[in-house]
Order: structure tokens, then C-alpha cells, then sequence
């Protein structure tokens, strides 16, 4: 019942939607015209049909009226006719009446043999009549069938009121003997005018004639029927095919508006307007996509500068934007003459911690330390994780720095050493706090951190769970700067240097692809000394000429006696792209060794082009011969993105902290995955650094990542395993 009633509604809406729209009134409109226009003309030439077929009757009665007249005067000699100038014979003349007994005797022939001969001629009865003055009627006194003899009619053309034009005999419809007759009506006269009878000549009873008519009538309202519908079927389906796409397209808008962009606008290849409106919508949606795009991008470097600023853990601001910080808080105390406190603490028992109870728990303890300290800080004063359990702390205080410093470091040597309850854990850690004062112990951030980290060293070699303010004098036992410097030239030299090679395998089926080749320095006291500790002093002495050239080469030739195919990247330093021979190096190392320059990738950090603004013509020069160039550790530099347009970056390399968090962090994946999309859209590949697990992996390979590389697939090794078999290719030989 209530189903019915709802289907009743939705017919009644379809309806209203049908009158009320576009289609529907076009539709109406030109069914209602061309009904009209169907009638009018189908009224006209009824019209028409029906006088000219009365014409054409009227025609037949005056041809049979002379057939009839002649047959008469061929048998009474004595009759004679009146014409009109059109030849027509208006009127029979005779000095007496005609089929009287003398003229029966004069001629031999009975009056109804007359009729007779000319009903054979007209194929129609024909009728003579006598005309009485006194009644003023006709009486039939003979005719062709002998079927009407004595009948009496009154004077049709009087009956009628259709007194004939002059030169004209009166035709129509007349009933005799019961039946109506078409018949033209002759009047037989005196010389002097005296009428004495009528001629009468049928062309045919009106049923004959009318029943033709009358199914000519039927068959064309059925015709005209058919036509009609016809036409009406027509324009339904014309009016439908030509208006069926503004559904579609108003529903396009309103997805678009509703910012769901995925469909492509239909019918934009129709000529007309529905075509261009069908363009025009599809140029929106591509605006509309284009500036989605826009703001993802713009959301994503947003994204990228505040993880840049910003500790994933704690998510306290970083050593960067610490440094930044300091930076600015010292241009403002030097003008408003007040003073900062630089605080440097790290965790007493961390590292036990971490060791016996885990990351997690580990973790658990930096996030409760980083809220115990946010809690004691005022509105001006900044806390951040410089890494491990290493924490920095700007303190602005208007003056009395000294006093100020020392009372938070205790409130936070308090807070600190109240007890850690985690799970059914209750931990107990201290801190140890170093505090240098600016501009009382320096003026720049490098000898404030410096002069505070000092005084850091000075707590913990004091035993611990103490603070120092910064005295002259302080130091830090063998700084191996110096000695490092020294050692690295001698490390050369000696050949102390070894080029490993870590696999980078395509994520799709785990094939391997190719190596980069990562430097190490086998140290004879300190054991394998990593690039992160040398390179920069390597940089710092200037000597990173000598062992990028001495890498290049090494990776070169180790690549070469590989099988073809198989790609080596090796890592520039910010020193070296300003230098001006580095094409020339990279040339040489390749005609040297002879690899192929298109296996040979030059890898660049993100920070390090910011550094070098004239890096293009160096790059431009490597790109010409064919080498290509990744953008490595990408997302840990603070740029603008514009800058992956401006290069001619081959590769993006998504750094390692992204993906380590990939499976955790919200934030992590979006970029991961808009800077897949961005790279796709540069025409750049892109390598995942850093895989550690096979989530991670599923993960790049749902992303669409082309190629990866970590600890999951092999450790950097000095001697590449050419033919191993990655975990990538298990998982998906599994699938
Ligand atoms: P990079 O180019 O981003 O190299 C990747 C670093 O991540 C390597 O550290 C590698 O051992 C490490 N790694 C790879 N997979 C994983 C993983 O799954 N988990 C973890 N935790 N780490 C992974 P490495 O060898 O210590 O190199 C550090 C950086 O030193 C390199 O970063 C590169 O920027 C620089 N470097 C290395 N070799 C050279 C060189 O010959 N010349 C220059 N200029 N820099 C170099
Ligand atoms: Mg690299
Ligand atoms: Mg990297």
C-alpha cells in the first residue's frame, strides 16, 4: 500500500520533473505546433477537396443535362434550346409540352424511350416533368426507369434558395422517389417565357456518392492519424537524443562542485553547443583538478618545512629551527639589551633505559620528559631535541641571566627526577644540565652551544644529576678535530679508504638495478669510521676533492665489470658541485673506465643545492653527457619545491626518516605519496631510501615508488652480491 503510494509520488515527481524542464517544454511546444499546423492543413484540404468535388458533380449534372437535352431534340424537332454564352444550354424551349400524346403520335416514341436513350448515354436516370401553374410544382411524368412516374417536387432552385446565377442550370441534391439525387435541374419553356415542365438528370443518388467520399474521409483521418503519431514519435526521440546530455552534464557540475573530479566531462565531441558546454565544464574540472594539485603540493612543503623544523617524536622543534631561534633572539637582546640562557641537557640513564626495556619505553620516557620541561618554561623560551636524549633550551629573561638560568635548571633537574611510571614500570632517570649566558659567554650560537655544551661535560664528569653554568677554563677532553684532519690526509694516501656498495632493487619485483656506492674509512685504531664523521672534515680541509675524485673513479671501474644494465650512484659533496672540473672528473672516470655514461647516477642533497646557487652549469654539463642526477635525502632541505623544475633532476630520493615512519605517521604517508605523484609529474623516478621492513615495502609498492633501497634488501657491502635473490622478489613470487 505504501509502496504503491510512494510509486505514485515518484510517477506524479517524474511528471512535474518532465513539464517543468528544458526537454519537456521544447517537446510540448513542438507537438502542440505541429498538431496544429497538421490540422490546419488537413481542414484546408478537406475544404478544398469538398468544393472541388462538388465542383466536379455540378460538372457531371451539366454534361449529363446536355446529353439528356440533345437526346430530346434529336426526337422532337420541335424543341429547341436556349445557351448561354458559355455554351452552356440554360433553358429547353418548346410551344408545347413535350411527351404529350400528338407529340408521342408526331415523333413514335413514348417520352420514357427518350429518357431512356439518354439514361444509356448518362448511365443515370433522367426525369421529365410537367409543371402545374396552379400548385406551382412538378410532376414527374415520365423518366428513364419508370420508377418515379406521378411523383410531384416543388421547385428545387426555390427549395434550395439557390436561385442559378444567369447562364447557369441548377444543380444539387433533390429527393425523388425517396431518394436524394444529384441531378441538374433544366426548366422546359415557352418561346415567350411560360414554363411548362423541367428536365431532371441524375448523376447519382447521394448515398452512392457520399459513401466514396465518406471513405475517402476514414482512410485519410486514419493516414493522417498514422502521420501524426509518427511525426509525434519523431520529435520525442530527436528532442531526447538532443537534450539527453544535460542531465549528464549538469550532474558533471555538480560532482565538480562537490569536488569530486575523477569522471571526464562526456559528449565534448559533439559539434554543437551541448559540445562546447561540454568542453567548457571539462576545462573546469581541470582547473579545478590543476588547483587541488596546487594546494596539495603547497600542503605537502608545508608538511615538509615543519617536519624539517620539527622532531617526529617529541614533536618538539629541532637543532635547525633551534639555531634559527637563536639566531633571531640574539639580534632582538642585543637590541632591548636583555640576556639568553642557552640550557644543553641530556638523560643521566637513558641509554640502560632503552637498552633493557626498549625503543618504546624509551621513547615513552622523551615524550614525558619533553612535557615535564614545556611545563616549566615561560612564553618566550624555547624547548628542543637536538637527537638521542639530547635536549637545548633558550631561556630569555630580561637581566640577572646567571640567577635565572640556574633556578630552571634545577626546577627541571626536579622535574626530571621525579619518577617515570610507565605501564608497571616506574623508572628513575636524572639529567645532567650545562648553561652558557649570552652575551656574558658569547655572542653567536656556534660559542654559546659550544661554551654550554662545556658546561654540560663539567655536570657529568662532576657525577651527574647536576648543573654547571659555563666558567673560563672550561674543556672538553681531546677534541678529534684536529686529529681526524690530520689522520685523513695520511688515510688517503695509505689507501685507508673503501668504497661499499648497497643494492637498489625495483620495488614492483625486487630485481636488482643497480648500487651506490657509500665511502668508509677503515680506520686502523677506530675500526670502519663512516662518512657522516670524515666527510665533514673532509670538507672542512678541502680534501673532499681528492676522495670524491678518488669515489668516482673507484665506483666507475667497480661498475664497469658488472653486467650491463646494472647502475652505480655515487654521492656528491656540497664542496664539489661548486667546483668547476667536476664535469671534467665525472668524464674522466668514465672514459677511464669505460662504463656507459646513461649507468652512472650523481646523487646531491636537497640542503646542499640551497648552499650552491650556481650549481646549474655543472649540472647542466653532467645531464649533456647523459649522467643522471638524484636529488638525495630529499625532503630534509628547507626549500621551495620550485627548485625540482629549475634542475635537471633525473630521480627524487625520499629520505629515510619518511619512510621509517611510513607505517605510523598520517603526515609521513601523504608525503611519501604526493611526492611520488609530484616526481610522476616532472617525468623523475623515484628510490625510497632506508627500507627496513616488509610493510614498508608493500607500502612503497601500493604507492606506486619505482625503486628502493635499505638494511631489507642488504647493508652497504664492499663486495656487491650480484646474483642474490631480494626479499622483494619472495614477496612478490608469493603473490
Ligand atoms: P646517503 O647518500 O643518503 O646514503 C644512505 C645512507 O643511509 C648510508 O649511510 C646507508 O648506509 C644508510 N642506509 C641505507 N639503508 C639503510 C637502512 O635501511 N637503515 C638505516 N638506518 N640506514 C640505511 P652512510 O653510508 O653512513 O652514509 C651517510 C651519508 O654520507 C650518505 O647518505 C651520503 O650523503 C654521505 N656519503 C657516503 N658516501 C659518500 C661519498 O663517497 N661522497 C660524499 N660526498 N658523501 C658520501
Ligand atoms: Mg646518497
Ligand atoms: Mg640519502
Amino acid at each position: 500500500m505504501l509502496a504503491g503510494k510512494a510509486t505514485q509520488t515518484r510517477r506524479w515527481d517524474d511528471k512535474l520533473r518532465w513539464r517543468g524542464s528544458l526537454l519537456g517544454k521544447v517537446t510540448s511546444f513542438l507537438l502542440v505546433a505541429v498538431a496544429l499546423a497538421y490540422v490546419s492543413g488537413a481542414v484546408t484540404g478537406w475544404l478544398m477537396l469538398e468544393s472541388s468535388q462538388r465542383e466536379e458533380w455540378r460538372r457531371q449534372a451539366k454534361t449529363n443535362a446536355q446529353i439528356s437535352s440533345s437526346a430530346i431534340r434529336s426526337i422532337y424537332t420541335f424543341v429547341t434550346v436556349d445557351l448561354a454564352p458559355s455554351g452552356q444550354i440554360v433553358r429547353i424551349l418548346s410551344s408545347r409540352q413535350i411527351g404529350d400524346d400528338q407529340s408521342v403520335l408526331d415523333t413514335g416514341f413514348i417520352p420514357a424511350d427518350v429518357l431512356a436513350l439518354a439514361s444509356v448515354q448518362t448511365r443515370q436516370p433522367v426525369w421529365l416533368m410537367q409543371f402545374d401553374p396552379t400548385t406551382t410544382q412538378f410532376t414527374v411524368i415520365s423518366d428513364s426507369d419508370a420508377s418515379g412516374h406521378g411523383i410531384v417536387i416543388t421547385d428545387p432552385r426555390r427549395t434550395n434558395n439557390q436561385e442559378p446565377a444567369a447562364g447557369e442550370i441548377f444543380t444539387g441534391f433533390v429527393s425523388i422517389d425517396h431518394q436524394r439525387h444529384f441531378i441538374s435541374f433544366l426548366p422546359i419553356e415557352t418561346p415567350d417565357g411560360q414554363i411548362l415542365g423541367a428536365l431532371a438528370a441524375s448523376i447519382g443518388t447521394a448515398d452512392e456518392l457520399l459513401t466514396l467520399r465518406a471513405a475517402f474521409y476514414r482512410n485519410s483521418i486514419l493516414i493522417f492519424a498514422l502521420i501524426m503519431l509518427a511525426t509525434g514519435a519523431a520529435i520525442v526521440f530527436v528532442m531526447h537524443r538532443l537534450f539527453h546530455p544535460v542531465p549528464a552534464l549538469i550532474d558533471a557540475l555538480k560532482r565538480i562542485a562537490r569536488d569530486e573530479t575523477g569522471n571526464v566531462t562526456p559528449y565534448r565531441r559533439r559539434t554543437d553547443e551541448i559540445g562546447q558546454l561540454a568542453t567548457a565544464i571539462e576545462t573546469l574540472r581541470e582547473a579545478v583538478v590543476e588547483r587541488e594539485h596546487l594546494r596539495q603540493v603547497r600542503e605537502t612543503a608545508a608538511q615538509m618545512e615543519h617536519l624539517a623544523h620539527h622532531d617526529a617524536l617529541t614533536g618538539l622543534p629541532n637543532r635547525t629551527f633551534l639555531q634559527k631561534s637563536l639566531i633571531s633572539a640574539l639580534s632582538d637582546s642585543l637590541s632591548d639589551e636583555s640576556a639568553i640562557n642557552v640550557l644543553l641537557f641530556d638523560l643521566d640513564r637513558f641509554k640502560p633505559v632503552n637498552d633493557t626495556y626498549g625503543h618504546a619505553v624509551g621513547d615513552e620516557v622523551l615524550i614525558m620528559t619533553s612535557k615535564r620541561v614545556l611545563s616549566l618554561l615561560g612564553p618566550d623560551d624555547l624547548l628542543a631535541r637536538l637527537g638521542g636524549d639530547e635536549f637545548a633550551l633558550i631561556q630569555k629573561v630580561p637581566r640577572h641571566a646567571r640567577h635565572h638560568g640556574q633556578r630552571l635548571a634545577s626546577r627541571i633537574l626536579q622535574a626530571i627526577g621525579r619518577p617515570y611510571h610507565i605501564g608497571d614500570l616506574v623508572l628513575q632517570v636524572g639529567a645532567s644540565i650545562g648553561i652558557a649566558s649570552a652575551p656574558e659567554h658569547g655572542d653567536n650560537p656556534a660559542l654559546l652551544f659550544n661554551n654550554a655544551d662545556l658546561a654540560l661535560y663539567a655536570s657529568k664528569a662532576a657525577g651527574r644529576g647536576m648543573f654547571h653554568v659555563f666558567k673560563a677554563g672550561m674543556t672538553m677532553p681531546g677534541s678529534n678535530r684536529t686529529t681526524l684532519g690530520e689522520e685523513l690526509v695520511e688515510a688517503l694516501a695509505k689507501e685507508q679508504l673503501e668504497v661499499h656498495y648497497q643494492p637498489i632493487v625495483q620495488v614492483t619485483d625486487g630485481r636488482l638495478t643497480g648500487y651506490e656506492a657509500l665511502v668508509r674509512w677503515r680506520h686502523p685504531q677506530r675500526g670502519l669510521v663512516p662518512p657522516g664523521v670524515f666527510i665533514p672534515v673532509a670538507e672542512e680541509t678541502g680534501l673532499i676533492s681528492d676522495i670524491g675524485r678518488w669515489v668516482m673513479r673507484q665506483a666507475c671501474r667497480e661498475a664497469a665489470s658488472w653486467q650491463t644494465g646494472l647502475t652505480i650512484s655515487v654521492n656528491i659533496s656540497a664542496r664539489e658541485i661548486g667546483q668547476d672540473d667536476l664535469p671534467e672528473r665525472i668524464r674522466d672516470a668514465l672514459g677511464e673506465s669505460g662504463l656507459e655514461p646513461h649507468r652512472l647516477e650523481i646523487e646531491l642533497t636537497e640542503s646542499l643545492l640551497l648552499e650552491q646557487a650556481g650549481a646549474l652549469p655543472a649540472m647542466v654539463a653532467i645531464r649533456a653527457m647523459g649522467v643522471g642526477i638524484a636529488v638525495d635525502d630529499f625532503g630534509t632541505g628547507y626549500a621551495t619545491l620550485s627548485y625540482l623544475a629549475d634542475l635537471p633532476f633525473t630521480r627524487i630520493k625520499l629520505d629515510r626518516r619518511f619512510i621509517s615512519a611510513i607505517e605510523t605517521s598520517r603526515d609521513c604517508r601523504s608525503i611519501v605519496t604526493s611526492t611520488i605523484a609530484l616526481a610522476r609529474e616532472l617525468n623523475m623516478a623515484t628510490t625510497a631510501e632506508g627500507v627496513e621492513t616488509a610493510g614498508q615495502l608493500e607500502l612503497l609498492q601500493v604507492f606506486g615508488c619505482q625503486s628502493a633501497q635499505g638494511y631489507y634488501f642488504g647493508k652497504p657491502e664492499l663486495q656487491p652480491r650480484l646474483n642474490s635473490l631480494h626479499p622483494v622478489a619472495v614477496i612478490a613470487a608469493a603473490q
